[in-house]
C-alpha cells in the first residue's frame, strides 16, 4: 500500500478550493459561472510595482537572497510598521515569508508541539485550524457573535484559554466576517492574555486598511507595548496592493521567535523570490492611492450586495465593517427543497445547490466553524455582483 504521513490523517481539503474547483468543472462544460468563492483582489498589481520587479531583475538581482528577506524589503517593512502601526522592529525582529500563510506554517512550526492548543476565533480563516493540525496541536474555537458585529469579546477569550494553550490567533479586520476589533477590543483582550505569560499571539492584520464607515483596526502590539515579546504582527501586499500572485508576506516579533522561523524557513523555501521582493518593497514605500481606491470600491460593493442580500425572503445580513467579504445568514432557507428537487438541510446543501443549480460559487459558513451562513467576495465587478445576487434571489424564490 502507498503510505502518507500520519500528522496529515483525517485532514479536510480547504472548502474554499473545494467550492472553487467544482465551478471550475462546471465552468469547463460550458455552465455560465459566476465564482465568488475565493478572496482575491480584481484590481492589477499598480504597474509602478510591477516595473520595479522588471528592473531589480534586469539589475540582477536575481541571486539567492538572504533566507529572511532582503535588506532593501525589510527597511520597507520596517518604515511600514513604524508609519502604520506605530511599531518599532528592528531588522533581526522582521522576517519575508512566502505570503502571510507560510508566516503562520513557519511560526507554528517552529513552536507546537503534539497536543497544544491553539485558540482560533470564530468564524476563522480557513488555514489556522488546518496548519496547527499539521503540527498535531488541537484548535480551540471561541465564538465571536453576529451581534457583537463579530469581534472577540475578552471574557469569551478567558473561558477558553489552558495550560495547554500555546497561541491565540486573532484576525481583524476578519475574514470571512468583516469584523474589527477596536484599541479598546485589543486592550481587554490584552489584560486577559497578560495573566498567560506562556502564549504566543498571532495578529494577523492583512485586511488592515480595508476598513468601512469610520471603523478603525489596531494593532494589540501597539495597544499593548508589555506585550510586544509574545507577539508576531503578520502583514503582507497580497490584499493591500493587489499581489496576491508574487506570494510575499511579512512577520515583526520578538528575535527568538523571528530567529526559529527564519530556520524553519531555510529548510523549506530558502526564502522569497528576489524580484517579488523589490516589488514588494516598491508597494510598500509607494503611494496610498491604491489602497484608497480599493477601499472605496470594496466598500460600495458590499453595501450593495449586503442590500440586495437582505432583501432576499430567509436571508439576514450583517454590514461587515472591514475586508472584501459578506457574510449572510441563510437559516431561513433550510429545511427547503430546490427546483431540482435537493433538499436543503446544511449551509453545505445550499451553497452546492447554489452552484449547480444557479451558477453561484460561494463558500459554506460550516467551513469557517459558523454556520449556517455563507461567504461571498466582493472582490469582482460591480455588475457581476448584481448578477450573483439576482440569481440568488432567483433560486431562494424557487425554494419549496
Ligand atoms: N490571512 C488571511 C486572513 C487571509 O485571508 C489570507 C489570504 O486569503 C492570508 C492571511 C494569506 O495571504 P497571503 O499568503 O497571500 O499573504
Amino acid at each position: 500500500a502507498r503510505s502518507f504521513a500520519n500528522r496529515l490523517k483525517g485532514l479536510p481539503a480547504p472548502a474554499t478550493i473545494e467550492m472553487a474547483r467544482r465551478a471550475r468543472v462546471l465552468k469547463a462544460e460550458g455552465k455560465p459561472v459566476i465564482s465568488l468563492a475565493l478572496g482575491e483582489p480584481d484590481f492589477a498589481t499598480p504597474p509602478a510595482v510591477v516595473e520595479a520587479a522588471h528592473q531589480a531583475a534586469l539589475a540582477g538581482q536575481t541571486k539567492y537572497p538572504p533566507v529572511d528577506g532582503t535588506p532593501a524589503l525589510k527597511a520597507a517593512i520596517a518604515r511600514k510598521f513604524t508609519r502604520e502601526n506605530g511599531l518599532d522592529y528592528k531588522p533581526e525582529e522582521i522576517m519575508v515569508s512566502n505570503g502571510g500563510k507560510q508566516v503562520i506554517f513557519n511560526a507554528f512550526m517552529a513552536t507546537l508541539n503534539a497536543g497544544d492548543e491553539v485558540v482560533v476565533p470564530t468564524p476563522y480563516w480557513v488555514s489556522y485550524p488546518l496548519i496547527a493540525r499539521m503540527f498535531g496541536a488541537t484548535p480551540v474555537f471561541v465564538p465571536c457573535r453576529e451581534e457583537d458585529g463579530f469581534r472577540l469579546k475578552a471574557d469569551e477569550l478567558a473561558k477558553v484559554l489552558t495550560p495547554r494553550t500555546r497561541w491565540v490567533v486573532l484576525n481583524f479586520p476578519n475574514n470571512p466576517t468583516g469584523g474589527v476589533c477596536s484599541a479598546d477590543d485589543l486592550r481587554a483582550i490584552a489584560e486577559v492574555l497578560r495573566q498567560y505569560p506562556d502564549i504566543w499571539i498571532l495578529s494577523d492584520e492583512i485586511y488592515e486598511h480595508l476598513v468601512f464607515d469610520g471603523a478603525k483596526s489596531a494593532s494589540i502590539a501597539a495597544v499593548a507595548p508589555d506585550l510586544k515579546e509574545r507577539i508576531i504582527t503578520l502583514n503582507g501586499v497580497s490584499k493591500a496592493y493587489a499581489m496576491t500572485g508574487w506570494r510575499v508576506g511579512f512577520a515583526g516579533g520578538p528575535a527568538d521567535l523571528i530567529a526559529t522561523m527564519r530556520g524553519v524557513q531555510g529548510n523549506a523555501t530558502s526564502g522569497v523570490c528576489s524580484i517579488a521582493q523589490a516589488a514588494a518593497a516598491a508597494a510598500l514605500d509607494g503611494p496610498a492611492d491604491l489602497v484608497q481606491e480599493m477601499v472605496a470600491t470594496y466598500g460600495r460593493r458590499r453595501r450593495m450586495v449586503v442590500e440586495a442580500l437582505r432583501a432576499i425572503p430567509g436571508f439576514t445580513c450583517a454590514m461587515p465593517d472591514g475586508a472584501f467579504y459578506a457574510y449572510p445568514g441563510v437559516a431561513g432557507c433550510l429545511g427547503r427543497t430546490t427546483a431540482a428537487g435537493k433538499r436543503l438541510e446544511t449551509d453545505h446543501d445550499f451553497a452546492l445547490a447554489l452552484l449547480e443549480e444557479a451558477f453561484v460559487a460561494t463558500v459554506p459558513g460550516s467551513a469557517f466553524g459558523h454556520s449556517p451562513y455563507l461567504r461571498l467576495s466582493c472582490a469582482t465587478a460591480d455588475e457581476t455582483l448584481r448578477e450573483a445576487c439576482q440569481r440568488i434571489a432567483q433560486f431562494v424564490e424557487g425554494l419549496q
